[in-house]
């Protein structure tokens, strides 16, 4: 149980998928009386690229299926991390039920235009790759460290493997994630003399919607099963499996909580061993 996490209010985005790791962390954080806040696309169930996104119908479910197991607040709201009018929306709403934000995970990524060789690289996919991963970081991180700033509060950006080591045929996300990874760091330099910290996880190979469309896409390259390809993955890892979603929701919820109280700017590697290096 993390104590200090009883009544603080948290904001994840990307969080409304049950299968994904920003639900994973509400989950964790309402299970310890956080009120949480989950915010995703909430856009109709189409087609985004072969990707599954969230959908207002399972976010609403989804939040009030927390609120009901824990007695804790919750709210689903609609957030676009590439539209500075989406994000000055969803403050709006926020505001209209919570006076502050304490805990502040970003969460929301995608692919767009993988697997392609950078030479090759479709320039809207790119563009739009950069846009979310990073890009909304940095505008949500704008628009919130102004709720934090009276009572302090943490800060824990999903990045990735990947922005710390070259992955293969996947460029414009890992030039993100790198980009997440100094975010992280820059903000915990302004940060660190107002009580606000701010760090990085960086998982490895975790199963998820995302890692799902990744085994499809490497099965029809390698014209293997599903089933070959996960097993070929899981054996680039140490560990020899994949990760889930709860337990890069540990180490997330373990870095916005005081019992990280001396720690920020940093990047933590989850992987199953796959990343040694700091
Ligand atoms: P996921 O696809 O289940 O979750 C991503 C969520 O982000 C989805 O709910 C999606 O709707 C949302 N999203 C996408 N674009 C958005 C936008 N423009 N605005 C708001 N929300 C948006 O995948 P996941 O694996 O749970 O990914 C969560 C985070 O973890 C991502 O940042 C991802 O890059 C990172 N990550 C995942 C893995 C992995 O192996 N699964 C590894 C490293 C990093």
């Amino acid at each position: 149980m993390y104590t200090d996490l009883k009544e603080k209010t948290a904001l994840i985005t990307g969080s409304g998928k049950e299968t994904g790791i920003g639900y994973a962390i509400a989950k964790k954080l309402a299970s310890n009386g956080c009120h949480v806040i989950l915010s995703d696309l909430g856009t109709p169930a189409e087609d985004h690229n072969g990707m599954r996104m969230g959908t207002r119908e399972e976010m609403e479910r989804l939040a009030s299926g927390l609120a009901e197991a824990h007695g804790v607040k919750t709210l689903a709201v609609d957030l676009d991390v590439t539209s500075t009018d989406s994000v000055a929306a969803m403050i709006e709403r926020i505001l209209s039920e919570f006076d502050r934000v304490d805990l502040l995970f970003n969460n929301a990524g995608a692919v767009f235009g993988a697997p392609s060789t950078v030479h090759d690289y479709d320039e809207a996919a790119w563009l739009k790759t950069v846009d979310v991963n990073l890009h909304g970081v940095y505008r949500v991180s704008k628009a919130v460290v102004p709720l934090m700033q009276e009572a302090g509060g943490a800060i824990v950006n999903i990045a990735s493997k990947a922005g710390k080591s070259p992955p293969l045929w996947n460029p414009a996300y890992a030039v993100a994630k790198a980009g997440v990874i100094m975010l992280t760091k820059v903000m915990a330099l302004d940060l660190a003399t107002q009580g606000i910290r701010v760090n990085a996880v960086c998982p490895g190979l975790i199963m998820t919607d995302l890692q799902d469309t990744r085994i499809r896409v490497e099965a029809e390259i390698f014209g293997t099963t599903y089933d070959e390809a996960k097993e070929r993955l899981a054996k680039t890892v140490p560990m020899e499996r994949l990760g889930s979603p709860g337990e890069v929701a540990d180490l997330a919820v373990y870095l916005a909580s005081a019992r990280s109280s001396y720690i920020t700017g940093q990047a933590v590697n989850i992987g199953g061993g796959i990343m040694m290096e700091v």
